[in-house]
């Protein structure tokens, strides 16, 4: 009997609660600080910046937490996703392993990011926000954030890195069709892109100053929020949808993952498809394994050092308990632009300090070897990102060939790579080469936040 390709869930199995695992874990995250004071983090220093109901999802230690109709009405559009048995990349490893992949990158912008922008849109309007801001690195969040903010009826500012806006001008297209307003970061809009401009003539901008530059916005208007797509608790949280799903889909299916796999940047998808099988093994006892897979030219995870460290490159934002290389450490400017962030997020940070969570750093060239060999076998090339996943998928159902078990393997595809051709363009090309960062680089970050430990 030949296997079922296609796992689809019927829309109307949809899970209507995102998963907390704050309530499971068995230590629960240490609080973020207030910058200024180094006093434990208030909802209300928060309020400015973020609508009140994120702000209770960051603090909220509830196990499930409803998902709005608004929002699962929005969700349909491309919800619930596939998960689909990788049998094509079976076949050219040779494995014994069963291959399964979430496929995120279905989505309207082609990747999981639209989970959280529906949501956070959605919770600002209800509050009578009716502006938000937001910076966009390679675009896949300002774009997704475009799309909902167009639903909900919010106007959105999107403060773009200046190389980014020059080098990927199609990403400000789609976040403009959706009737975002994009700004080359940093811009003339507010005071602090402004001074930046008359500092640094002629600057490249960076994730750091577009953050300040939306956060600006945000502080001065009463009716003005931020919204963030990655690493803080409540994005994690809104991600947990994939993974509620694909436990549903497993069953379906017949077979559990002896391991779950999702490539990191901030660690949203990773939480995302993670977090409620990590549920499995701290309430049930299952001895599932959870692998984050990060690129080795920004190893946060498997070289960094846990502790208090800011959200940002220019120190703005709160000081956040995580695995860090420091807020100054600059990666290399390698193809994965979305796993180019320097700290984890603080829930998946504990429970890697807990021994829950295991980490692979993989270098560039076995990344785009993979997204190659998985674009061969499966029919989609995924993003650059996503590759880092699947480099882990692969690594792990090599060793089940060499030990002849019969393992099963889920791994999160983040998105699609349609819109990152150039990258694929110059590895073709033989120009896409391997970093490594010398130890000292590394220590240097780590010993410049000494100083912001309470
Ligand atoms: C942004 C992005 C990532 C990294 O972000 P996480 O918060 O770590 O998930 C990964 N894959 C894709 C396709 C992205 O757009």
């Amino acid at each position: 009997m030949k296997t079922t390709k296609k796992i689809v869930l019927p829309e109307n199995e949809m899970p209507t609660a995102w998963y907390n695992i704050v309530a499971d874990m068995p230590t629960k995250p240490m609080p973020m600080l207030n910058p200024k004071t180094k006093q434990v983090l208030t909802k209300e220093d928060m309020e400015p910046i973020f609508a009140k109901a994120l702000i209770d999802q960051e603090f909220s230690q509830e196990r499930w937490i409803e998902i709005p109709d608004e929002v699962r009405d929005l969700y349909r559009i491309y919800r619930p996703t596939p998960l689909v048995r990788a049998s094509g990349l079976e076949k050219a490893l040779d494995t014994p392993a069963k291959i399964y992949f979430k496929n995120e990158s279905v989505s309207p912008v082609g990747s999981h990011k639209l989970n959280s922008a529906i949501p956070q849109a959605y919770f600002n309007k209800i509050q009578g926000i009716k502006h938000l801001t937001t910076e966009t690195g390679a675009g896949q969040w300002g774009s997704s954030l475009s799309i909902a903010c167009k639903h909900f009826g919010l106007d959105l500012r999107v403060f773009m890195v200046k190389v980014s806006y020059e080098q990927k001008p199609y990403r400000k297209a789609v976040m403009n069709t959706y009737g975002a307003q994009v700004f080359a970061s940093p811009s003339a809009e507010t005071e602090i892109g402004r001074k930046m401009r008359q500092q640094f003539p002629g600057t490249n901008g960076s994730l750091g100053m577009a953050i300040s530059e939306a956060v600006e916005e945000a502080l001065k208007d009463e009716y003005t929020r931020y919204a963030l797509g990655s690493v803080l608790n409540h994005v994690m949280l809104h991600q947990t949808i994939i993974g509620l799903e694909a436990e549903k889909q497993m069953e379906i299916a017949g077979d559990y993952p002896d391991v779950v796999i999702g490539c990191f940047g901030g660690g949203s998808n990773f939480g995302g498809i993670s977090l409620p099988f990590l549920r499995h093994r701290l309430v049930d006892g299952k001895q599932v394994r959870v692998i984050a897979a990060e690129p080795a030219s920004c190893p946060k995870l498997t070289r960094g050092k846990f502790a208090y460290d800011y959200g940002d490159t220019e120190g703005y934002t709160p000081l956040l308990p995580m695995y860090t290389l420091g807020h100054d450490f600059q990666p290399a400017s390698i193809h994965a632009g979305g796993l180019r962030y320097h700290g984890a997020g603080t829930i998946i940070s504990q429970l890697r300090k807990d021994g829950f969570v295991e980490a692979q750093a993989i270098q560039q060239e076995e990344t785009f070897k993979a997204g190659i060999l998985f674009a061969q076998a499966e029919g989609i090339i995924p993003a650059p990102e996503s590759t880092h996943a699947i480099s882990v998928a692969i690594r792990e159902a090599l060793k089940a060939r060499e030990e002849g078990t019969e393992k099963v393997i889920l791994f999160n595809l983040s998105g699609h790579g349609l819109i990152d051709m150039m990258s694929y363009e110059k590895y073709l090309q033989g120009g896409l080469h391997n970093f490594e960062i010398e130890q000292s680089t590394i220590d240097s970050s780590i010993e410049s936040i000494q100083s912001l430990q309470p």
